[in-house]
């Protein structure tokens, strides 16, 4: 059973015009995923992701965020519905085995970005009801609940905020699996001693092969794997190595996406104009990957680090994911290929591509205790 821990397809799912039964080119259509590739590539589903970009930490803010993270649900929710015989939700570890027995694909939800919640954690409760199985608490920013790897003002902080722990305690209290890809060292370190449930990076890498804020150092990995958790390993090019392109592409692809946000696409036209707004960017100021070879050297890492227990796929396909040789998701066959090919045994492949994250789910499910 193949599952990526971080799947982004959400964000593409609601433009109009894309039919997740159709096939796309990851070049053209900038979409990664759809049924005819997920057959192609063997991915029987994974965590579709419920992505709030940071916001203002207001009350109008919050309520805006809050609105935009449902939304993103119902996107979620019409795929299942809209496909029926493709697709099923999936909210415990026995379902995904269910799901892939009928040949359909498996939908679990996660949250990332927690700060549609704003101050009030107990809306948690509400996204439990509706399937969400995983929370990430913060985004390229620092939020009401922790500090962000990536914030460029620093730690705010020193970690998680007292509401971040307490967001934590309902997540263990509920059973849902407590995600820091994303969050500052330190957080994540609170995290992995505060949570009674082992912790994921949903999306993340080896700090060891690339210094990026984004990638985690052994030290922190091996706490990880102490407490029984996670690293799904990435495969966004800038957490990879360091690009060779012009400045001027992230200012015009920030300018694009920041449109997009404020003028969500309404028809058909609307996407095609913003598709080839995007190809227009990718002509004139071209991208640069980091390699397939580069994506498989921090699974092997990690493997070495931490062993085969520990590690999983979360590649941010549809989220910035995608690397030269690894475009889409017809590639993940090669992955397979590639850890045959190092040594690893099929015990060790079907830990990565879905035990180990199935296990913490089960965990989660086990650890489920409403005062
Ligand atoms: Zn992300």
């Amino acid at each position: 059973m193949v599952l990526d821990a971080h799947l982004d397809t959400p964000l593409v799912l609601d433009r109009p015009g894309f039919d997740i039964s159709a096939r796309h080119d990851p070049m053209h259509d900038y979409a990664q995923i759809d049924l005819p590739r997920m057959r192609e590539g063997g991915l029987d589903g994974g965590f579709w992701v419920i992505y709030t970009p940071q916001g203002d930490l207001t009350p109008q803010g919050y309520e805006d965020a809050l609105a935009h993270a449902w939304h993103r649900n119902s996107v979620i929710d019409k795929m299942m519905t809209d496909h029926a015989d493709d697709f099923m939700p999936a909210t415990t570890a026995d379902d995904a085995v269910t799901i892939v027995a009928q040949g359909k694909h498996v939908v679990y939800k996660s949250i990332e970005n927690a700060y549609p919640l704003g101050m009030d954690i107990t809306r948690l409760d509400a996204f439990y009801d509706a399937g969400v199985r995983m929370v990430g608490l913060v985004h390229m920013t620092n939020n009401q609940f922790a500090d962000s790897s990536t914030d460029p003002d620093g730690p705010k902080w020193n970690g998680l905020s007292p509401l971040g722990e307490a967001l934590i305690q309902r997540a263990n209290e509920l059973g849902m699996i407590v995600d820091m890809s994303h969050a500052h060292d330190v957080a994540l370190a609170q995290a992995i001693d505060l949570s009674t449930t082992p912790v994921i990076l949903s999306h993340s890498g080896a700090g060891h092969l690339y210094e990026h804020p984004r990638n985690v150092g052994d030290a922190l990995l091996l706490d990880l794997a102490a407490s029984g958790g996670v690293i799904h390993i990435n495969s966004l090019s800038a957490y990879l190595k360091d690009l060779d392109t012009d400045p001027a592409r992230g200012a015009a692809l920030s300018a694009l996406f920041k449109q997009l946000h404020e003028n969500p696409l309404k028809s058909e036209a609307d996407t095609k104009a913003f598709l080839k707004a995007r190809r227009d960017i990718d002509t004139k100021y071209p991208p640069d990957f980091a390699s397939f070879d580069d994506v498989m050297a921090h699974i092997y890492h990690a493997h070495e680090l931490m062993g085969a227990a520990h590690i999983g796929i979360g590649l941010d396909w549809d989220g910035g994911g995608g690397v030269d040789g690894l475009q889409d998701i017809t590639g993940l066959p090669n992955i397979t290929l590639a850890m045959r090919e190092a040594g690893f045994s099929d015990q060790d492949i079907g830990a990565m591509w879905s035990k180990n994250l199935l296990r913490v789910l089960r965990y989660v499910e086990d650890a489920r205790n409403l005062p």
